[in-house]
């Protein structure tokens, strides 16, 4: 039977102006509207129990396996409040496709791709207060957080038999403080995010772990995110650690990494890819070489880079920074890159056709 996420009837409400306030400049992952929804799933009776309920800490003892073991996947997706008011949802359902795999690597129980997205659609309609104006950036939404969580008390490293569900939100803004302007990025090509037959498919918090030190050492070189190259070679483009990257050439073609095994499948990524053709580029998936970028990006061949994903959508690469020095691609956001940026974003704000029916 479907899980349904009913509102319990004892939910509290913040007032408007406190809500007014956070919209007026929202950071990322900061603040966190007043529901979730929670879902339980025991080895006996599967999914129960789900609900809207106020939002507040989860009950996690301290032997709760998520806490030793790292038994945990999320997702991340957004809620766009359209300029007649209505409240949409971005190709939900590839959410809960991908959310569905991270439970199979992760030995976690799978939360049938339906009832994620009645999750989605319950706490959006529940928290419709929350969901901010496009705002003058145009890019302010509600960021929906699902995760799934082994929560048994057993410290005996198995597949927990109790795993909690949850999806809370927070409104945010742009990802990037400084907005849309070409980044400066760390390339990594000594630790790894994950290696082939691991993890870098699911999105589960451990490849987020491992790539926390790098990102530390980028910060500290000034850059403002890490791109990590394959595990064995340290020779092929991965991706970034929150975001795909893809490459425009001189000849109208849209490069990304194909689809390894160790690179997460991003419905930005995947959605560019789609709707490359209507901007007149070739959307092309394959292995791109370290040194190829770079010599391309010098060379001219490859005049714009940028990374994408949900949270920061497109943003463009500057320059790529290694041990032997800077690679600048622009100063300026490039023409294509800005072009796809707005075509995705006038899709998600109603301001462009849903030709291929992505909002729900
Ligand atoms: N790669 C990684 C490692 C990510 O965390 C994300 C963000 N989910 C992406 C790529 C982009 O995926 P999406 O477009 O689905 O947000």
């Amino acid at each position: 039977m479907s899980l349904t996420f009913a509102a319990q009837k004892d939910l509290t409400w913040s007032a408007d102006e406190t809500i007014a306030a956070l919209h007026a400049d929202p950071k990322f992952g900061e603040k966190f509207a007043d529901h979730m929804a929670v879902a339980t799933w025991t080895v006996d009776n599967g999914w129960h129990d789900d609900k809207i309920v106020d939002y507040g800490p989860i009950d996690v003892n301290p032997a709760s396996a998520v806490l030793h073991y790292a038994q945990e996947i999320f997702e991340g997706l957004k809620a766009y409040r359209h300029a007649d008011g209505s409240i949409w949802l971005f190709r939900p359902e590839a959410n809960a496709a991908r959310f569905a795999n991270s439970a199979r690597r992760l030995a976690l129980p799978v939360l049938p791709e339906e009832d994620f997205v009645t999750s989605a659609l319950q706490i959006a309609a529940t928290d419709a207060r929350w969901v901010p104006d496009a705002g003058e950036s145009g890019e302010k939404t509600l960021y929906l957080r699902p995760f799934m969580i082994a929560h048994e008390d057993f410290l005996g490293v198995a597949p927990a038999k109790r795993v909690l569900y949850s999806l809370i939100t927070s409104p945010v803004g742009a990802y990037f403080a400084g907005g849309v302007k070409p980044v400066r990025i760390w390339l990594e090509t000594k630790s790894s995010r994950t290696a082939p037959g691991g993890t870098g498919e699911a999105k589960c918090g451990g490849n987020y772990a491992t790539s926390l030190l790098a990102q530390e050492e980028a910060y500290a070189k000034g850059c403002s995110q890490v791109l990590f190259a394959d595990a064995t070679e340290h020779a092929w483009i991965e991706e970034l650690g929150g975001m795909n990257i893809m490459a425009v050439s001189r000849d109208g073609e849209l490069i990304t990494p194909e689809l390894s095994g160790t690179i997460l499948h991003g419905v930005t990524r995947r959605s560019i890819l789609d709707m490359a053709p209507d901007l007149g580029l070739k959307p092309v998936e394959r292995r791109l070489g370290v040194a190829e970028l770079l010599d391309g990006i010098r060379s001219g061949l490859f005049p714009e880079v940028f990374a994408c994903g949900t949270a920061a959508v497109v943003t463009p690469i500057g320059s790529l920074v290694d041990e032997s020095g800077e690679t600048t691609v622009k100063e300026q956001t490039g023409e294509i890159t800005l072009a796809i940026r707005n075509r995705l974003l006038d899709i998600q704000f109603g301001r462009a056709e849903d030709t291929r029916g992505w909002l729900r």
